[in-house]
């Protein structure tokens, strides 16, 4: 077996204990295998064990990689995690399902004006900048309920939010933080949880967990 797949089996299994342990019942998030630098080689034996969620940061790398897979397998979601430059978004739209990364209004505009135009659907979550890091993108917590609403008069196919906790501190803190902000706006799908802290996402119900390095192992690019 090739590792990329028996490392997913493996964590498809930590994720059942937890749940399990958890005592949730009628709960089944998404593992999303982030393959971003790596190639075909190693993303073929999840294809071919019915793995259907795969994640990219950067439009120019999918376009080479993902059009072809897509065609052959007409169940692969494709998910764009990274920042979206608004001067991609028209080639975004045509090879990714989701985008996890809406950070501002000029993307949000420039995603309803191009969907509307080329008839092409994407499902989107807003990044919330929890950290309040200044180097990092997403909308500020106090300011989501306000983009949000605006969103809508886009006619944006919001389904949830995401984020990156910062790094060296508690992921579960801004865990709990997101999944209160998403309640509080109604949606249904949250994105966090990559491979340091998949686990402690699930304790805050996240429903598409992120992860590249505990599948593919280390990136060197
Ligand atoms: C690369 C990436 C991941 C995966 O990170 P790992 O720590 O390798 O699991 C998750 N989310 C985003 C936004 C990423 O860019």
């Amino acid at each position: 077996m090739h590792y990329t797949l028996s490392n997913l089996i493996q964590i498809n299994k930590k994720i059942k204990d937890k749940i399990n342990e958890l005592s949730i019942s009628e709960y089944n998030p998404k593992v999303i295998a982030v393959s971003k630098t790596f190639t075909e080689e190693d993303i073929m034996p999840l294809i071919e064990y019915g793995h259907c969620e795969f994640g990219e940061n950067k439009v120019q790398e999918a376009q080479k990689k993902w059009p072809i897979l897509k065609e052959k397998n007409e169940n692969l979601k494709l998910h764009m995690l990274g920042k979206l430059q608004t001067n991609k978004v028209k080639n975004a739209l045509e090879i990714f399902d989701y985008l996890h990364s809406l950070d501002s209004l000029k993307l949000a505009n420039k995603i309803s004006k191009e969907m509307h135009k080329n008839s092409k659907k994407i499902k989107i979550f807003i990044q919330i900048n929890l950290g309040g890091e200044k180097q990092k993108s997403g909308i500020e917590p106090s300011d989501l309920e306000e983009f949000y609403k605006h969103c809508l008069e886009l006619k944006l196919d919001i389904i949830g939010t995401m984020c990156i906790p910062p790094e060296n501190q508690d992921p579960k803190f801004f865990f709990k933080d997101l999944s209160q902000l998403n309640q509080k706006i109604n949606l249904s799908e949250i994105s966090m949880g990559m491979t340091n802290d998949y686990l402690d996402a699930l304790e805050y119900r996240s429903t598409y967990l992120r992860i590249g390095t505990a599948i593919f192992g280390k990136r060197f690019k």
